[in-house]
């Protein structure tokens, strides 16, 4: 008989983790699913004219993933390198981009030039589309983390193409040479900080908790009720806005005062990362106002807008 007992993590009444998929990569309808998910969140929102142009940008972002060329990717030495040093393979700050995303990023504009679009947009689109350098510099910003800096009319468009990038190089990778990193709490695939975190509502990964990138849409595994940004068990605290369904939360780390948004599919299935996260801004104020911090940025959110 197997008397063996494992500790079991907090809140966690799930599988080992080693029969647990540690990451899951985007699927190739990604930016499909998600525009139809902002279209139909768009309908009568606060917000309703930029969900509903993130909508036009992200089928142009589909479109450009259909058809964007194989990149160079990293040798088999270099993953094996990343594997042993417990480093991210396409690192956001380091990796060497090619100059392909720039592809990209044109097939995103000139899709976009035939949409009707508001006129500042149009004008960024037009201004882009001349501008390389001007583009080169705001997606080094925006890797580096500084969005501050980044120019809030180009920053989505660059952020779309950087987006379709990394989810190629990825997507053409596959899971194999991604293992699990030291610090849980950022990307294994781009070394980024998650925009939120979801709880899946069905299959193999039904009640399991996966933090998602905000730059390659993977999704990597993480026990339930821990601070993703420093390990903490304690002090863990939920948050939702009242009269809310309650599909989305803000778990929240007292000792670093920093907080994950959390969607839980289970009573929403159709909730998207990055569509959903844009929705429930509501929830982002009343953390501000309570002094709490974001884990990590949404790429189409500018910092300074609030
Ligand atoms: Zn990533
Ligand atoms: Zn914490």
């Amino acid at each position: 008989m197997n008397t063996e007992t494992r500790i079991v993590e907090p809140g966690q009444m799930e599988a080992p983790l080693a029969a647990i998929r540690f990451l899951l990569l985007p699927g190739r309808d990604l930016f499909a699913r998600r525009a139809e998910r902002l279209r139909h969140l768009a309908a009568g929102h606060p917000l309703e004219e930029y969900l509903t142009f993130l909508a036009l940008l992200a089928e142009a972002q589909q479109t450009a993933l259909d058809q964007f060329p194989a990149p160079p990717l990293p040798d088999p030495d270099e993953q094996s390198l990343c594997r042993s040093h417990g480093m991210p393979l396409l690192a956001a700050r380091s990796w060497r981009r090619d100059p392909v995303w720039r592809e990209g990023l044109a097939a995103i504009l000139h899709q976009l030039q035939d949409a009707v679009l508001p006129a500042a947009a149009r004008e960024t689109v037009n201004g882009l589309l001349h501008a390389g350098k001007t583009a080169v510099e705001a997606a080094n910003l925006v890797l580096s983390g500084d969005l501050q800096a980044v120019p809030p009319r180009e920053l989505p468009f660059v952020a779309a193409a950087l987006q379709v990038y990394w989810v190629r190089m990825a997507s053409l990778l596959g899971e194999q040479p991604f293992g699990r990193l030291e610090e849980v709490g950022v990307c294994p695939v781009c070394g980024s900080h998650p925009n939120v975190g979801i709880v899946h509502g069905k299959g193999a990964e039904q009640g399991l908790r996966y933090l998602c990138c905000s730059l390659c849409a993977s999704q990597w595994h993480m026990v339930r009720i821990k601070c993703s940004s420093c390990d903490s068990t304690r002090g863990i605290d939920y948050y939702i806005v009242e009269g809310s369904n309650g599909a989305a939360k803000a778990e929240c780390c007292e000792d670093c005062g920093i907080y994950l948004k959390l969607l839980y599919l289970e009573k929403e299935s159709e909730m998207e990362a990055m569509a959903d996260d844009l929705a429930t801004l509501g929830l982002d104020m009343l953390m501000a106002e309570k002094g709490k911090s974001r884990v990590g940025p949404n790429l189409f959110f500018h910092p300074g807008a609030v």
